[in-house]
């Protein structure tokens, strides 16, 4: 009672999900869960109206999830979740609206009872708020109906009331960069081919910028050549990835020979396909398509209030625009 507020984005999270509460829990003692137990799915009426308390030292985040998802499903209330958690803070965006408010709590150890905490959380549900995708093209010398595409999201996660901010510098204003780079490059030097450029909106909360443009294409799919999806480039110590570059094994293989000529990159890692990022919509398709993104220990802010470029170093990023512009010269 006699301590501070705590302050969010650092030591403690709303889940964007969250309904409006205003909560006071006082000397209560909250209830643990035991995902050892076989009987968990039985008992799930013990949460109803309960302070819920998972540390996830002792469990993961994914047995969290779906442990919240199943009180929902069951239409378990509890007055309140909490999630303690010691490492960084990423916020869980809302994709639904539920019905009980879930906080993570970083480095705040409740033990048997909680003495005293005060929660207000104002929150509205927007059902059909508006964005837009942004498409740009540099029309190709020769070819101009056929295509590499490029796309980005160019938003992140957004904000938590006034304060707390997310910037989403490396994810995925380094995306972006990539783009407005390419996009330089090749109004100075167009390809016999048209780029076409997509910044996209609303990744995370569940890809919907991509999947409308997929559905709403300026440009005819079946004439893509290919799509390249950028999301996440701003190191690249490692090296890059290329997903569902198993799939895209003749991409794969391009990019692998290009490095083995150019050496831009220590490692180049052919993942298999995986509908994470902005690519999937247009795979499904049918469109052939790789998500890029660079790897690297000298920066480690993923969907925290710290990804903010302090310390975002575009260690390759000149590397990385050559061998995308490479690829284009040389993929036929
Ligand atoms: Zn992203």
């Amino acid at each position: 009672k006699d301590s501070s507020f705590l302050k969010l984005g650092e030591e403690f999270l709303v889940y964007g999900s969250s309904p409006s509460v205003d909560l006071i829990i006082e000397n209560k003692r909250p209830v643990s869960v035991d995902f050892n137990s076989k009987k968990l799915k039985d008992k799930l009426n013990i949460y109803a109206n309960k302070v819920v308390l998972i540390d996830l030292k002792t469990t993961d985040i994914s047995k969290v999830s779906s442990f919240i998802k199943l009180l929902i499903e069951k239409e378990i209330t509890p007055k309140l979740f909490i999630i303690q958690n010691c490492g960084k803070l990423q916020f869980p965006i809302g994709r639904n609206n539920i019905k009980f408010p879930i906080i993570e709590l970083r480095d705040k150890v409740i033990k048997k009872k909680i003495d005293y905490l005060e929660l207000s959380v104002k929150s509205k549900w927007e059902e059909n708020y508006m964005t837009q995708n942004v498409w740009g093209m540099v029309e190709g010398k020769s070819k101009k109906d056929s295509f590499f595409v490029f796309t980005a999201h160019y938003d992140h996660l957004g904000k938590i009331g006034e304060d707390c901010y997310f910037p989403g510098a490396n994810d995925n204003a380094s995306g972006v960069a990539v783009l407005l780079d390419m996009a330089k490059y090749f109004s100075q030097n167009p390809s016999d081919y048209s780029i076409v450029f997509i910044f996209t909106t609303a990744e995370e909360v569940g890809l919907l910028g991509s999947k409308y443009a997929a559905e709403n294409p300026l440009i005819e799919l079946d004439k893509i050549k290919f799509l390249f999806n950028l999301d996440m480039c701003g190191t690249g110590s490692g090296g890059i990835a290329l997903i569902n570059g198993k799939k895209e094994t003749k991409a794969s293989d391009l990019f692998m020979s290009i490095n083995q000529d150019k050496l831009y990159f220590n490692e180049i890692r052919i993942g298999g396909e995986s509908c994470n990022s902005d690519h999937c919509p247009f795979v499904m398709k049918g469109v052939p398509a790789l998500f890029l993104f660079t790897f690297g220990c000298e920066y480690n802010e993923y969907h925290t209030v710290s990804d903010n470029g302090k310390g975002l170093s575009f260690t390759k990023h000149l590397d990385f625009c050559n061998i995308l512009k490479d690829f284009i010269e040389e993929y036929n």
